[in-house]
């Protein structure tokens, strides 16, 4: 038996996925934390965004993108939330790459906001500039 929980919901059988091709299936989240909240989840087991194949991940989100717009035509939602968690720290609950795609609401219960009040001196940002450039 497989302990990777979507790896098992693929082996067992998809038949009730709102979507399916050779690389990804779609289906509601068990806990969603809104209505109409779904899962975009790779057919192929990788942990997270990081280790999934670039063309699994650009699948992934180009399904995660017509969900978003299925959630706004078919549920009015006035807003969607498309996120990818990669660790514990970050909520990633199952270690298999999946993004979710959550519909929002004006008078919705799932809060997700960055505050961005962090206090940051000129020095971090200087430093933090140079850690994370990829430029040439
Ligand atoms: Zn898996």
């Amino acid at each position: 038996m497989n302990e990777c929980i979507f790896c098992a919901i693929k082996d067992k059988g998809i038949g009730n996925a709102l979507y399916e091709d050779d690389a990804c299936f779609v289906i509601l989240d068990k806990f969603p934390a809104e209505r109409g909240h779904v899962l975009v989840i790779s057919k192929v087991h990788s942990d997270s965004l990081l280790t999934a194949s670039d063309p699994t991940i650009g699948h992934a989100f180009a399904l995660a993108k017509r969900f978003a717009a299925l959630c706004q035509e078919r549920l009015n939602a006035t807003g969607v939330s498309v996120i990818t968690n990669i660790g514990k720290d970050a909520g990633q609950a199952i270690p298999h790459f999946h993004i979710h795609v959550i519909p929002k609401y004006p008078a919705g219960q799932h809060e997700l906001r960055y505050n961005g009040r962090l206090e940051i001196t000129p020095d971090e940002n200087a430093e933090l500039s140079k850690l994370l450039s990829i430029r040439q």
